[in-house]
Parts: structure tokens; sequence; C-alpha cells
């Protein structure tokens, strides 16, 4: 490997040196292309005249039937194998001893490695097929590494290089074209062949010791044991850690020469060939996991570990991420965020959306089919992503991003016009927020305030407990930024799927229903009071508006103002000024206030409809899990029922009523909303443009006389999705 020769000499050079060391007159090494032909690249013993003539389809012959099952045959009369198929450039009939292996890499096959011998009868010992396979794997770093470049005929590529697509759900509008940046990068293994085999043995051993130790602590940790989720993961990982057929076979690996690490990654490797084309989405899951140990075994041998995002133009591909490890990425430099999994409202998808960052999720296999710095296309519209995609399909993409930036340029036109319909209705739009980083899109958006400020952000992205302090100079800074728009901070929601890790208590088994938001706020007041104390103080002297989340019962409501007052006692008490105006709210998102619509409002300023939550407790779907998300639909007949009676409670009460879930930022349910009564919504900023361009064509008293008489049929039951969309098309209203 590390003479210096042209491509074609080394392989065949190392063809040589393997037919001698394995003593077998024949080797020869096919690679796959990527119109799916394996072509024959060098051979000792066949006739070197076939090389690169020589070819076999995917599935065709003994080595087809190797790079499709990405599994090893072993045979001693091979001509009576029923897949075997005669080439008559190579003379190759009259071997009867085979053995082929997988080039595999990162579970794909790339090629196939073969040694041939005349003799009947001789058998390739078991040892001897998996130190063939460890030779393929470094075959496989070679091609990977772009080592045969040159060797290809004109016209034809490598399979490596084969441009994939996924179809994935859209979970963010737009479109990133960039280069793969792995969120938790496949480790690399740069030393591959052992020198003593003892000493492997050790660091493999007690390197898994040290794994399983650490997820029995992980386990042992009460953040982690309070998430269903993540518990059922580790435990599964314990298992797995404990698996002997597992630590077999990377025992096997190191004592057939590899270094602890290569041995990892070859047995990992094997088992994702296998597994790969499996559908049951239990095996796919317990895959998933093995990856994750495999790769926390790889950072425990290597040392390594962290994110590297030094790559512009990069498009981040995950399994799975929280909010705070995105924001982790410089977000100037991310073009788009793919997720294996991953629902509309996970909150790393709000914060993406935060951040305009175009993201698809559901994309099952990208992750393992994504090689560093490979060329990626992110459609958020669509939820399609292009792996590696040709000069076509970039160009067109290319296009599109164009054509979405001169309508960015017309949206942005927009800005500064009224949100008035055309029969005249005025629309506040305003934007969600939680971060510093939100804040310079105020002004770029034409958000007439912030309807929504989700303090727990901060909170979640530090990772000790924000001080007194730190809270009011955040707080202080948005208003700031602000100016004279008005600007509504929720307080504290933490729990259910917004863990802090440093504020954790006991298991539960249903978070979404448990110790959450007011109710942990309330027991712990001592937080809440540092919270409301930093609000007033960063308010002194001018409007503060104060939103309770979570609420399920008025005595919450009772409560919290009961600590505002206090708190405003006690900084009059010390000689502060105290905020020009005081509004005090609370989030409509259990259904059990849907009951007291009455009796909430007229305790309150205001109500702000928290839809995302809302739907998930009114229909019962989990909002981040991806396995129900195909039930999450916010325009149904019922839901949209409940928002009416809640305008319409807000008329009678003459309070304020907004609503600020991710339906405000869909152009159709926000022309559903505004059908329904609401005339203020909350959205992420990159909406506000799509949701003005909406409702500046919209007729509010058409869209309402006949969304009204949908809703008032009793008969009527499942998504009015339909009629909204024929009501636009009708219209000509772009959503
Ligand atoms: C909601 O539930 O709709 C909401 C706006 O709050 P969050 O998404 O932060 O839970
Ligand atoms: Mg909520």
């Amino acid at each position: 490997m590390i003479e210096p020769l042209e491509p074609q000499a080394r392989l065949d050079q190392i063809v040589k040196l393997i037919a001698k060391h394995m003593e077998t007159e024949v080797c020869s090494l096919y690679v796959l292309r990527s119109d799916g032909v394996l072509e024959l690249y060098a051979t000792e013993g066949l006739n070197p005249g076939s090389v690169h003539l020589a070819q076999l389809k995917l599935g065709e012959g003994l080595v087809g039937t190797i790079a499709a099952t990405a599994r090893p045959l072993n045979l001693s009369d091979a001509q009576n194998h029923p897949a075997f198929t005669y080439l008559p450039e190579t003379g190759e009939e009259i071997y009867a001893t085979f053995l082929g292996v997988p080039v595999l890499r990162a579970g794909r096959t790339l090629g196939v490695l073969v040694v041939q011998n005349k003799a009947a009868g001789r058998v390739y010992p078991e040892e001897e097929s998996e130190a063939f396979e460890t030779v393929a794997m470094v075959i496989a770093e070679m091609i990977a590494a772009g080592g045969l470049e040159g060797l290809t005929r004109p016209g034809a590529t490598l399979d490596l290089t084969r441009p994939v697509s996924f179809e994935g759900e859209p979970l963010c509008d737009g479109i990133g074209i960039g280069r793969v940046v792995l969120h938790e990068p496949r480790v690399v293994v740069s030393s591959l062949f052992n020198e003593d085999v003892e000493t492997e043995v050790s660091r493999l051993t007690e390197a898994l010791a040290i794994l399983r130790e650490s997820i029995a602590d992980m386990l042992d940790r009460r953040d982690v044991a309070d998430e269903g989720e993540h518990r059922a993961v580790l435990e599964t990982y314990r298992k797995f850690a404990q698996d002997r057929g597992w630590v077999r076979r990377l025992e096997e690996a190191v004592r057939n020469g590899l270094t602890a690490e290569a041995a990892v990654e070859k047995v990992q490797s094997d088992m994702r060939a296998r597994m790969m084309h499996l559908t049951d989405p239990y095996i796919r899951e317990r895959l998933h996991d093995f990856d994750d140990l495999a790769n926390r075994l790889l950072r425990q041998l290597i040392g390594q570990g962290g994110v590297s995002a030094d790559i512009a133009d990069a498009v981040v591909v995950a399994r799975n991420m929280g909010a705070a490890e995105l924001l982790d990425y410089h977000r100037g430099q991310i073009r788009g965020l793919v997720l294996e999994e991953g629902a509309a409202t996970s909150h790393v998808v709000i914060v993406a959306r935060a951040l305009g960052i175009p993201v698809a999720g559901q994309v099952k296999g990208v992750v393992s089919r994504s090689e560093k710095g490979d060329s990626i296309i992110v459609d958020g519209e669509s939820g399609d992503v292009h792996l590696r995609p040709p000069p076509e399909v970039h160009d067109l993409f290319s296009d599109k991003l164009r054509f979405r930036a001169e309508r960015q340029q017309r949206y942005r036109s927009l800005r500064d016009q009224p949100a008035r319909t055309v029969d005249g209705t005025m629309i506040g739009l305003q934007m969600n927020a939680g971060l510093l980083v939100d804040l310079p899109q105020l002004a770029e958006s034409g958000a007439e305030g912030i309807g929504l400020f989700r303090t727990e952000l901060q909170f979640m992205v530090a990772s000790t407990m924000p001080r007194a302090g730190d809270q009011e100079r955040l707080y202080r800074a948005v208003l700031d930024a602000a100016g004279d728009k008005p600007v509504t901070f929720r307080t504290l929601d933490v729990g259910g799927d917004k863990l802090l890790p440093y504020l954790s208590h006991g298991p539960e088994e249903n978070p979404a229903l448990g110790y959450r938001a007011m109710r942990l706020a309330l027991d712990r007041p001592g937080l809440l009071r540092t919270q409301l104390r930093a609000l007033l103080k960063a308010s002194s002297g001018r409007e503060s508006r104060i939103m309770f989340p979570m609420v399920t019962d008025l005595f919450e409501i009772r409560a919290a103002r009961a600590l505002i007052d206090r708190e405003l006692d006690h900084l009059t008490r010390f000689g502060y000024e105290p905020p020009k105006k005081l509004s005090i709210g609370a989030m409509l998102e259990v259904p059990s206030l849907l009951y007291q619509l009455d009796p909430l409002m007229a305790g309150l300023d205001f109500v702000s409809i928290g839809s995302n939550d809302l739907f998930q407790f009114f229909f019962a779907v989990d909002r981040g899990n991806a396995n129900v998300s195909g039930r999450y639909d916010d325009l149904s007949v019922p839901f949209l029922r409940a928002l009416r009676s809640v305008v319409a409670a807000s008329e009678r009460n003459g309070v304020h009523l907004s609503l600020c879930g991710e339906m405000a930022g869909r152009p159709l349910s926000a022309m559903a909303l505004i059908g329904l009564g609401f005339r203020n919504i909350s959205m992420a900023p990159p909406s506000i443009g799509p949701v003005k361009a909406m409702l500046t064509t919209l007729d509010a008293a058409a869209l309402s006389g006949e969304l009204h008489a949908l809703l008032d049929d009793g008969e009527e039951t499942g998504s009015a999705r339909a009629f909204l969309k024929d009501f636009a098309e009708r219209h000509a209203i772009p959503y």
C-alpha cells in the first residue's frame, strides 16, 4: 500500500501478493460501477487481457451475488453452484474452489475480491476467510480515498460516487445546497493492523469495560432516566455491550491482525451490510443503536469526540439531534439539516425554522450513505434529499434557489406594507423568538412584535442554570432590540420534551403529562420568582407582557399572579421603577381550559393558543413522535371547532387573543385561522412573508362564511384541508 505505484500497478501488485500469500492460483478484484456493473479491475491468474473488459451485473454470477447480498461465498465446488456463470474472456472454468468477499465500506458494497484454486476439495478455513475480508477492507479504504481515479473508463463512474435520492418529510421550507457534515461523524480509523495481538485484545477489553461502565452511569443519571425514550435505547445498549457474539467477532478480527478500532469498524460494517436491506422497523432501529454503540466504542479507543463543522455551506446530516446541538454549529455556515428522524414540532426543527434553515426529516438511511464533504441538496419544500446529485439536478436546484431568492425579495417588498386582507381586515403578524440570534429578524421580517418569546431556550442551550443577572440581561437586550414593538415573554416552559440536564427530577412514565412548566414552577417558586424579578427589572419604565405556559387549572394563574405581586412589592420597596404597564396572559394549550373559557379570560389581559401542545393533547398525538406525525392534521374539523370557541370567548370577554403554534406560520392554516376570526398570530420569522402574501389576497369575510358553514354542519368530521385548498385555488391565493 505504501509503495509509490500508479493505481493500476498498485492493484496488480495487491492481487499478486494476495495470491502468493494465500497460495491460490487466482486473485481478482471487481469494482462496482455506478451503473450497477461489476468490472474486473485487476487479476492474478485469469486472462490479463480481460481486465476492464470482463463484467457482471449486480446479482449475476457468484461475484454479482456476493455484491448483491454483501456476504462472502466460500465454495469448494464453484462450477456447480446455482449462481455460477462462466465468463469466457477470463478462462476461469477450471477453478473449483472459490472464496469471494464483498469490499465493504460503512456497510456499502464497493466491489468484490475473489481467490480461486484448481484443486477441488480445498477449503478456505474460517480464519483465512476473515483475514481476506480484512484485506478487502483495506481496498475499500483505497477506493473511497479516490485511489482508483484514472482507471475508470470514459463515461463510467464508480458506485461510491453514485447519486442517491431520498424521500423524506418536509419540516422546514427552503432549499439548501452544500456539502455533507455528519453530525456525529463516523470516526476515521487510520491504523488498521496491529503489531501485537495481545496488546490489542487488552485495549479492546478495556475499552469495552469502560463503555459498559459509561452506559451504566448514564442509566443511573437521573436526567437520562427521566426520558423513556433515552432509557429504552440505553437499556438496549447495555444488552448489546454485553452481547457475547459481538465481543467474540471483535476479538476474532483482532486475532486476525486488526487493531482494536479497525476490528470495531469491520464488524460494524459487516453487520450493517447484512441488515441494511431488512425493512423490519424494529430491526432497523436496533441497527442504529448498534451503530451508535460502535461509534462510542471507536471514540473510546481513539479518544476522539466533538463536532467539527468547518465546511462552509454545510448541510448537517444526523440521525436526530437536540436543539442545543444545532446551536453548536456556526449559523452562517449551515445551509440545511437532514434528519433520519425528527418531526415538525421537535425542538431542533423549531430552532432550525427560527434560523431559516431548510430541514428534511424521516430521511431513512441517509446517514450511512453520506460521506463527509459529499455534495448534497435538501429540499425543505418536498422533503427530498439528493446526495451527490448529477449536474442536471444540481442546476435545477440552483435555479430554484435563485427563484426563491427573488420571491424572498418580493416578500421583503411586502414587509412595509400593512397586513390587510382584500376586504380591509387588519391582521397582527408577530414573530416567535427565544434567543438573541432571532432578534435581527424583527426588523427584517416586518413583524409587529414578538408574540412568543420562549425563555426556556436560554436555559436549554446553557450547561448550567442561567443566573438572575444573565436572565435579566437577555430580557433587557430583547426589549432594547424591540424598541416600541411589544414583546410577550413566556415564563420557563421546561419538562416534557424540554429537559434541562441541571434541573432533574425523578423518572416519569409520561413526561408530556408530567411534572413540567407551571406545575414545576409553582412547586419550586424560587425559580419562577427569580425569572419574574428579572423580567420586571428588565422592563422597568416600559410595558411588561408576561405569559404563563401549560396552564391547566385557574388556580395556577392566581398563584402565579400572587408571585408577580410579591415581586413588584419587593422591587418598589427597593426603589426600582416598576414597568409602565403590566399585562398578564396565559397560553391555552391544554383542552381543560376550553371548558372554562369565560372565567379564564376574566382574570387575564390576553390569551395565546399554543396549538402545538393543544393539538397534541386534543388528539392524543405526540408532537415529536414521527410514527404518529401523519395523524397530526391541525386543520381537522373538530380542532377548528375548538379554536372557534376560543375566538368567540375572547370576543365575549374583550380579551386579546393570539395563536403562536406552528400552524400560524403555514399560509393555508393561517388562512383558516383568519377565517375563524383570529386577528393576531405569531410565527417563526421566515413565515411572515408567505403569510402576508397569502392574506393580502384573501377576502376574509368570504372565507369566514364558507368555513363557518362547514363547521356548522354537524355531520362534518374529517379534515378541512381539502376545502381550504380549494378555496385558495378558486381565489388564486398563494398558500
Ligand atoms: C405550542 O405548544 O404551540 C407552543 C407555541 O409552545 P411550544 O411549542 O414552545 O411548546
Ligand atoms: Mg407548548
